[in-house]
């Protein structure tokens, strides 16, 4: 592992590597081999954790590859902006973000995070200087291959972005602001850095096919996996938007609640897994409520390494999107006719806007993600079955969250794969393009 503080000392990494392959290292967030090179060199970024300039005027921010997107949420909100777009949680490094092309919870209003980068420094190994690459002009195709691109066109070294702006804060707000001396030195939580929220029970597969409110641009679903099948489909639909609080009440600062303690090993079983979703079903649920970004967009973040919950043998992500209900039932008919269960199982809709990315994941449709835990062979079989289902409505399985697809459902389901691998950098490699043979 390599760990550079300077952007600078990319190219001569790049020269020691030998005759192994690199590959750039984030935060380790996603869940197969598309961040791991075994027999390779990996360089991670935590050095490279450098906001480099903001603009509040325009809402335009450059960071480092390594910058988490925590910093980023810590330095935006009291500032009055937030990220375009954010996945489930905030440990992840703009580097990833790019590789992977994330989605969040407001695909059909936003797109992907990489439709807001304006520009990106890339570090190959077969050009002498960084590449600056747009989304148009010089470069554009090198844009486009690296967006989504799993970090195998060269070592992405800087980002620039658009931001999304939060409401003007709340009458009161402002006061409390000014008589707190509020400077750009020292900013303080917002009162419109909250989220409000508002929640339902239903039968949330037909909810999320049916177009949104968009004055809720938030959206996502919890579904009951052990419900009956009379009501396959139900769940808790939870949907969200940027709010100033009437009360004029400052946001909660970041990791301003009691840390959680970790998870004991192993406690996910069917028997805890089954009582976490009688529980859900029997809970009343909160139709409003405010809630903090960190709570409304990163609820796992508040459990302390929560993925050690499953034990030495882990657990296996399978998250893939298809055109519509019909696929997201039949994967969970699938799932449940194998004997398998999923402890977290949530559904998200993926609007029609186009990626930008050559291999990005999302397309148009209903993106389900279903966590297991690792029983061997028999987790296997079923994650296959779940596969076959996919390809059979013509969707495909996000490589972030995979460590085990077959190189031909990854081939059916990114039709692209050989326009893309022509500007694979020869130096890199992962553990995730060697499995897929190419
Ligand atoms: C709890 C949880 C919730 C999640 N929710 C979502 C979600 O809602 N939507 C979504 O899309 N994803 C989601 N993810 C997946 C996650 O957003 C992606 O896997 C993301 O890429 C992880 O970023 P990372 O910094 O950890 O990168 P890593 O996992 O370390 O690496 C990911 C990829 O990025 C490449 N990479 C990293 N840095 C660079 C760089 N500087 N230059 C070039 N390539 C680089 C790596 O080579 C690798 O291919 C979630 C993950 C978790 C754990």
């Amino acid at each position: 592992m390599r760990v550079p503080a300077w952007r600078d000392e990319l190219p001569r990494l790049l020269a020691a590597r030998g005759d192994r392959s690199v590959l750039a290292h984030g935060a380790g967030r996603s869940y197969g081999d598309v961040c791991l090179n075994p027999g390779g060199v990996l360089v991670e970024t935590s050095g490279l954790d450098r906001i480099l300039a903001f603009d509040a005027e325009a809402g335009v921010i450059e960071a480092e590859s390594g910058v988490t997107f925590r910093q980023l949420g810590e330095f935006l909100l009291p500032r009055g902006w937030f990220v375009p777009v954010t996945p489930g949680t905030a440990h992840v490094t703009l580097g990833g973000a790019v590789a992977n092309d994330v989605h969040g919870k407001d695909h059909p209003a936003a797109g992907t995070f990489g439709a807001h980068v304006v520009e990106l420094e890339l570090v190959r190994s077969d050009h002498a200087a960084p590449l600056v690459c747009r989304p148009a002009g010089e470069h554009a195709e090198r844009f486009a291959a690296t967006v989504g691109g799993l970090g195998l066109t060269g070592f992405v070294t800087r980002v620039s972005f658009r931001l999304q702006r939060l409401p003007a804060p709340s009458t009161g707000d402002r006061k409390q602001r000014s008589d707190a001396l509020l400077s750009i030195l020292n900013p303080q939580p917002s009162s419109s850095a909250w989220i409000e929220a508002r929640h339902r029970r239903c039968d949330a597969i037909a909810a999320l096919a049916e177009p949104g409110d968009p004055t809720w641009p938030h959206r996502v679903a919890w579904l009951d996996f052990s419900a009956p099948d009379s009501a396959l489909g139900t769940g808790i639909v939870a949907e969200g938007r940027f709010a100033a609080h009437p009360d004029g009440r400052a946001a909660p600062r970041w990791g301003g609640g009691l840390p959680a303690p970790p998870l004991p090993a192993g406690m996910v079983g069917p028997w805890s897994f089954g009582l976490l979703n009688r529980l859900r079903r029997v809970l009343p649920v909160r139709s409003h409520e405010w809630q903090s970004v960190e709570a409304f967009f990163y609820p796992l973040d508040r459990l302390d390494r929560w993925d050690r919950a499953y034990g030495r043998r882990g657990f296996y992500q399978h998250q893939s999107v298809v055109p519509g209900p019909a696929g997201v039932r039949e994967l969970l008919r699938a799932a449940r006719g194998h004997g398998e269960a999923s402890f977290v199982t949530v559904l998200k809709a993926l609007g029609p806007r186009s990626s930008p990315g050559i291999l990005s994941f999302p397309r148009e449709g209903l993106t389900l993600a279903m966590d297991f835990a690792n029983r061997g062979e028999r987790t296997l079989r079923m994650l296959a079955a779940l596969d076959v289902v996919v390809r059979a409505h013509g969707g495909r399985v996000y490589p972030a969250k995979d460590a085990r697809m077959s190189a031909e459902t990854f081939r059916v389901g990114f039709p692209r794969w050989e326009e893309f691998a022509r500007h694979v950098d020869p130096a890199f490699s992962s553990g995730f393009w060697r499995r897929m043979s190419i």
